[in-house]
């Protein structure tokens, strides 16, 4: 088996009650069958307390004031701290990390929704990259019965050709966005008309600095309207994108505005790449079991633009809090990733 790794990811420690804004607040933390028979048969002060604490219908733990009823006062865990790590369902056990699978290969990433890896992805030292290893481990293959083992192949093959284009730090990154877009456009339209040997030949187009920055500009403002409508875990999350659309709204037709929030300094333009290559690595091959080529691609390329505008719109500011929040609110849902491969998908 191939294990491929984004940076970070075997350094990544969480920061529990130091955390600003904790995974056990806000969402429904799920709770998985094995985790469930063992909580069940806790005894005790503790055990009746633990059995208190979840809803066994929808086998999720209860909130709070949208708190998870395990975390303290102090903001720790009390089944971490009474029963060790071990105890911990497979949810918390994992989050921030995420892990998909293709066949014999299994690809690790971190999420942006955890604000301590949003930290280490903003620090200047911190490079995306990915970190293959192999080993003598073996899938069962009914697992992966209709897997299409040569489009993955050609996915593969263009995501490494994206994610180049990505670090071309020549060009900025504005440019390589659209590039991006483009490419995985032209490979859509490969895989549509059934002609997936084609995709290898698929390489990005050059464009210009100033090429279509009014027009892509538009179009992100308008597409808002996809964030806008989604499901939502705090309703000032949806005030704030209405807020940032408002800007730009009130704002487009300015050239200054425009050229100084798509065009940042080197520094802030890089955490930018960095959020683009993550989204890229995480949510692209995941084509080979749906098709959405473009849509997937997209994901990466837009949320990039929303940041971007997000960020200017609220004064340069928050911009850790600007990408955990909104990897929380459109990432973590799959109510939202569908809604976001719908929008894209109706480009076509
Ligand atoms: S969001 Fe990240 S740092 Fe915060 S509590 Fe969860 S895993 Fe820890």
């Amino acid at each position: 088996m191939i294990h491929r790794k984004q940076s970070g990811y075997d350094a990544f420690k969480c920061i529990a009650d130091k955390c600003p804004k904790s995974c056990c607040e806000g969402w429904q933390i799920m709770i998985d069958d094995d985790s469930i028979d063992r909580y069940q048969n806790e005894s005790g002060h503790f055990g009746q307390r633990l059995l208190e604490s979840i809803n066994f219908t929808e086998q999720c733990f209860l909130q709070n004031n949208s708190r998870c009823a395990m975390l303290n006062d102090n903001g720790l865990c009390d089944l971490h701290s009474s029963l060790g790590e071990e105890s911990l369902c497979y949810t918390c056990k994992v989050f921030p990390r995420h892990v998909e699978e293709f066949q014999d290969i299994r690809e690790y990433s971190l999420s942006l929704a955890c604000p301590e890896f949003v930290r280490m992805l903003m620090e200047p030292s911190y490079r995306f990259d990915i970190i293959e290893n192999e080993d003598d481990l073996l899938d069962d293959p009914d697992e992966f019965e209709d897997y299409d083992f040569i489009l993955f192949d050609k996915l593969n093959f263009a995501r490494d050709k994206m994610l180049h284009i990505a670090k071309n730090n020549n060009r900025p990154l504005w440019e390589r966005l659209n590039q991006t877009a483009s490419m995985a456009l032209a490979l859509q339209e490969c895989y549509d008309q059934g002609d997936i040997f084609e995709m290898d030949s698929i390489s990005s187009v050059a464009y210009s600095n100033s090429d279509n920055i009014k027009s892509t500009l538009d179009y992100s403002i308008k597409s808002m309207d996809v964030l806008i409508n989604m499901e939502v875990l705090e309703e000032s999350w949806r005030d704030s994108i209405i807020s940032a659309q408002k800007y730009w709204k009130r704002n487009s037709n300015d050239t200054q505005i425009c050229k100084s929030a798509m065009f940042p300094d080197s520094n802030t333009e890089f955490i930018f790449q960095k959020i683009f290559e993550s989204l890229l690595y995480t949510y692209f091959c995941g084509a080979v079991y749906d098709g959405q080529i473009y849509a997937r691609a997209m994901i990466a390329v837009q949320s990039t633009r929303w940041l971007m505008m997000l960020y200017y719109a609220n004064h340069c500011k928050d911009l850790n809090s600007i990408i955990y929040l909104y990897s929380r609110e459109v990432e973590h849902s799959d109510l939202n990733v569908d809604a976001l491969i719908t929008f894209f998908e109706s480009e076509l």
